[in-house]
């Protein structure tokens, strides 16, 4: 007896042969798979709780989203078409800076739920600055049944990149004080709701901490055995910074400050050099690539060819509401795959087989759950996405990956299973109030607009 058996799927396994099954099975029992084989073979071993017919769908291991800002998801919009310093500094900051518990706890639950409907089972939150409320985000996260690594944001400098000061007042927080909260946050939720949670260290861009800081956040995420999180060379200003300041590269810069490791991963890496390709793959940490957010910043083109050649784990990331403007992965796949062939002048580069393998063996080397996540075998953890094929943008099927990572796009996500549980089942997100959440958006989604007086519009006349 067997709590779900999935039936009749082309399942994608992603195990180390990579084999896709046609008429295949997966049995899932608690919070596992018990087995994965042909359906003929599964169907008659296992008298199952829940049988779901997948026929005509593909089963695949859920995304991971390894950058991820829940408390941008309201700010979708509010800052298009304008340069990083008045994006971060006109917008996105003081706009944060005006956020209540209540507040975040909204765009985290809003967030969550275009991830879900989109595929993405598990992500790293990148950092949390305290007013958003870490509490109730963590508590969404664990009504919602999501899995999530959620990082507290630490700081003790004002600086971004070459830009002294450039943290607004509003966001400006104590070293000492982001030190006790992170460490308070991991005794209160790392490991909690069935190790669904995690808590991480979201360490500032180089020029929001100091050396000896970046230190004590490396020294007491190892003691507390999780991960660190950190926007790496995103602009070009981050590397003039760490050249001008420490004569170093960035990763040469990360390892003076002891933040290198499997542990960690580096946001973006836009603007790190090829001599740095040896250090990430020797210290096994993992570059998270943001291809919307970098192409519509205009930050410039991660060498993720090159990183990936260089032997460097590169995941993958949806960034922000203000950023991308959406946290689609599947969108985000089909963005790194093509956008390296046109900046290389070759389309044998990231085919679509190696960017889902960004978005999930890859993303799951980089979390704490590692070998537990990111394929379908047995003995893994059961988090796995259904998407219905019976479009007709998903038609006809040669290549299962190919229309997945080129046609598809989050809409196309039926059904998710996260830890063992059905969390959406139709397109019906099952475990939070979808209508009730969307309703209370357009009550309350502009809150942070009317705090700071800013009516954010078309540039063309709205009647
Ligand atoms: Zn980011």
């Amino acid at each position: 007896m067997v709590d779900i058996v999935l039936a009749h799927a082309t399942v994608v396994t992603m195990n180390a042969r990579r084999e896709i099954l046609r008429n295949g099975a997966v049995a899932i029992e608690n919070n596992k798979i018990v087995d994965v084989g042909k359906t003929e073979n599964i169907k008659p071993k296992y008298k199952a709780d829940v049988e779901l017919d997948c026929t005509g769908k593909l089963v695949l291991p859920g995304l991971i989203d390894c950058h991820v800002h829940l408390a941008q998801a309201l700010l979708r919009g509010c800052a298009d078409d304008l340069s990083l310093v008045s994006w971060l500094q006109e917008r996105v900051h003081p706009m944060q800076g005006t956020y209540s518990p209540k507040v975040g706890e909204l765009s985290a639950k809003l967030c969550c739920i275009e991830m879900i409907k989109s595929g993405t089972t598990c992500f790293i939150e990148s950092g949390l600055h305290w007013r958003y409320g870490f509490n109730e985000i963590a508590g969404v996260v664990d009504a919602i049944g999501i899995r999530a690594a959620l990082s507290k944001k630490l700081m003790n400098l004002r600086g971004y990149a070459d830009i002294p000061d450039a943290i607004v007042e509003s966001m400006v927080e104590d070293g000492e004080t982001t030190m006790r909260q992170t460490l308070e946050m991991v005794r209160k939720w790392h490991g909690k709701a069935n190790n669904r949670i995690h808590v991480w260290f979201g360490a500032r861009t180089p020029g929001g901490c100091t050396v000896k800081f970046y230190r004590k956040i490396a020294e007491n995420a190892r003691k507390n055995r999780t991960g660190i999180t950190i926007h790496l060379g995103e602009v070009q200003q981050d590397i003039k910074y760490m050249r001008r300041e420490f004569k170093m590269t960035p990763m040469e810069f990360m390892q003076h400050c002891g933040v290198v490791g499997p542990h960690v991963i580096y946001a973006h890496g836009v603007w790190i050099p090829q001599k740095d390709f040896r250090i990430l793959r020797e210290t096994k940490g993992t570059v998270c690539h943001c291809p919307a957010s970098n192409l519509k910043l205009a930050s410039g083109f991660a060498p993720i060819p090159e990183m990936i050649k260089a032997g460097v784990n590169v995941a993958l990331g949806c960034d922000g509401g203000p950023s991308n403007n959406c946290y689609d992965m599947i969108r985000e796949m089909k963005l790194a795959a093509i956008v390296h062939k046109a900046r290389l002048l070759d389309p044998e580069v990231l085919p679509a087989e190696q960017v889902l393998a960004m978005a999930t063996v890859n993303g799951a080397r980089a979390t704490l759950w590692g070998e537990e996540l990111g394929s379908l075998e047995t003995g893994k953890l059961a988090d796995l996405i259904v998407v219905d094929q019976h479009k007709p943008h998903l038609v006809p099927v040669r290549n299962p990956i190919s229309n997945f990572v080129y046609a598809a796009n989050g809409g196309d996500v039926d059904t998710v299973i996260i830890d063992g549980k059905i969390i959406m089942q139709g397109r019906k997100v099952k475990t939070l109030d979808e209508e009730g959440v969307l309703e209370k958006v357009r009550e309350e989604g502009l809150t942070p607009d009317k705090r700071l007086g800013l009516n954010i519009s078309s540039s063309w006349p709205v009647r």
